[in-house]
């Protein structure tokens, strides 16, 4: 460093600095995509380099102005540099990244409200790891089930996956948006929402069975590893510019993908699932599991059986769910949807349901309660 005599105002100076920048690189050009500061800089840097700049170009240096909201501690009060040093707190980015890794200080910077004050404690700082985790797991897991995939051409989806392509449809659309509008906490909410409330809690827990005991080509269970393909190339991208090292990592292991994730583009909404139809069908469906699932949790309660797989359930739907009788009558679906040993749905007055522990033995292979053949084993691990 060296001391100079040269300058003029740091206003000035300041105000200048797109000619001395955007002018010296070839590859960057002007106007400036952005200019990023702190919200004190409307009457500063952001006011000066506009004035200069139509003097000097007849047109204002950036095409997009952001600015920041301070930090502040937990009680809303300004993190004075010298105060934190001295209670021993630290206020170097890098203490965060070294102990925690760039991934978590990044994805905690998605998460707050960056256009107001942001309040910051290390407790607070520690909060996403826990989201980090939740994500960081559903790309491992559908990593997992995407083992010795195969491009399918036209698969066969069922309710549940048409579902999930459609709650991935909504996904992609709002995070483009929010990112083009640098809303990074809109991001972060639907992924992690996508992540808990959708995979974990649902697709993944009901697809298992298929996943991990039809037959490696069965038709469903390929059905599914192509909208998990989808599901996993669309969020690993959406997730890059945020978890960098973490969704690189996930690019890198699975056997489908070439170069890095850096270099690809973000996923398109995929027009075939935007109807919202099964979403329809399936929200239904949840709420008539819902219910299941409270007449199953009492004889639980009651010590009569100990799993939901053990469950032979009778349910009455209201006239006005009639259509889904015949699904909700075939053993297929409605054992795999609702987790359960078997269903007897029929049209009533309201919507009610009662459970009993299942006659039906245990299969060995899969752990349904299922009809057993000769072999000992269910129709299904039978012909595996
Ligand atoms: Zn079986």
């Amino acid at each position: 460093m060296k001391k100079c005599r040269d300058t003029l105002d740091v206003w000035i100076d300041s105000g200048c600095s797109h000619a001395a920048v955007l002018d010296a690189h070839p590859q960057l050009h002007a106007p400036a995509d952005l200019y990023l500061e702190a919200t004190d800089q409307h009457r500063g840097w952001f006011q000066s380099s506009l004035m200069l700049s139509v003097g000097y170009r007849g047109f204002a240096p950036y095409k997009t102005v952001m600015t920041h909201g301070f930090v502040v501690d937990k009680d809303k009060k300004k993190i004075s540099k010298s105060d934190a040093a001295k209670s021993g707190k630290p206020t170097d980015a890098a203490h965060f990244y070294n102990q925690y890794g760039a991934d978590i200080v990044r994805l905690w910077v998605s998460s707050v409200d960056w256009q107001n004050e942001v309040p910051f404690g290390e407790d607070l700082f520690k909060q996403v790891a826990e989201p980090y985790r939740r994500l960081r797991n559903t790309l491992r897991i559908l990593l997992g089930n995407l083992d010795g995939f195969q491009p399918v051409e036209n698969p066969e989806y069922t309710l549940l996956d048409r579902w999930i392509l459609e709650r991935l449809h909504e996904v992609v659309s709002e995070c483009r948006k929010a990112y083009d509008a640098y809303e990074f906490r809109k991001v972060f909410n639907s992924l992690n929402q996508f992540c808990t409330a959708d995979l974990s809690a649902i697709y993944i827990d009901a697809t298992k069975d298929r996943m991990y005991c039809d037959a490696t080509h069965s038709r469903r269970r390929r059905a599914s590893q192509a909208a998990m393909h989808e599901i996993f190339t669309s969020i690993a991208k959406l997730l890059a510019p945020i978890l960098a090292y973490t969704a690189d990592e996930a690019w890198e292991h699975a056997s489908f993908t070439t170069g890095t994730i850096h270099e690809q583009d973000f996923p398109v909404p995929n027009p075939d699932f935007a109807s919202g139809e099964a979403t329809k069908q399936a929200t239904r469906l949840f709420e008539i599991k819902y219910a299941i699932q409270t007449a199953i949790e009492s004889r639980i309660q009651a010590k009569e059986f100990t799993r939901n797989n053990e469950a032979d359930v009778s349910l009455t739907i209201p006239a006005s769910d009639a259509a889904l009788l015949e699904m909700l009558n075939n053993r297929e679906f409605a054992t795999e949807f609702f987790i359960i040993a078997g269903l007897t749905a029929s049209v009533g007055e309201s919507l009610t349901a009662t459970a009993r522990k299942t006659d039906l033995p245990l299969c060995p292979r899969c752990r349904k309660h299922e009809p057993i053949l000769e072999s000992g084993l269910c129709e299904r691990c039978d012909a595996v």
